[in-house]
């Protein structure tokens, strides 16, 4: 298997996303790592932040690329602080913490003082003009 891709057969949503075969609502972008809008935000601003490179988890891609995620990380979590003050960092690895996309990512969800917005079914998906306003708010440095 080459280093930093799926397995062969495997298909990999976030690679697509970086590929540009699949769309996405992109914030910020360099030459490493990528960020871009969850399609079911569980708050207005949801972010994901990722390596190019394909790793299943933290652990599994170089240390330059996690550094390079952390820096990123730390742009988005600033420009998260346009839409609200406060908001939480996730990684969930492995699918008994709830990993779904087995491509590396933190999660970045501004909070506006609702109570518990991380309840399954309770996601409804992105709409256009939702994801054009954030965009408009968080892809300017
Ligand atoms: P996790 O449970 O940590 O693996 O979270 C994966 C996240 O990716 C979920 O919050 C999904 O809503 C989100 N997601 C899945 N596919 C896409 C996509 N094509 N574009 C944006 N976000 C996605
Ligand atoms: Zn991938």
């Amino acid at each position: 298997m080459d280093e930093g891709s799926p397995a062969p057969g495997t298909k990999c949503v976030f690679c697509d996303i970086v590929a540009r075969r699949a769309p996405a609502w992109i914030v910020y972008e360099d030459s490493t790592t990528v960020a871009f809008l969850d399609i079911f935000p569980f708050t207005r601003g949801h972010l994901l932040v990722i390596p190019k490179r394909h790793g299943a988890r933290l652990t599994d891609i170089p240390f330059e690329d996690q550094m390079a995620l952390v820096r990123t990380l730390d742009e988005v979590c600033r420009r998260a602080e346009r839409l609200a003050p406060d908001y939480n960092v996730a990684l969930n690895a492995g699918a008994w913490a709830g990993q779904i996309v087995f491509h590396v990512h933190f999660h970045v969800i501004p909070r506006y003082g609702e109570s518990n917005p991380f309840r399954a079914g309770h996601r409804p998906p992105l709409s256009e003009p939702e994801a054009r306003a954030v965009v408009a708010e968080l892809a300017n440095p």
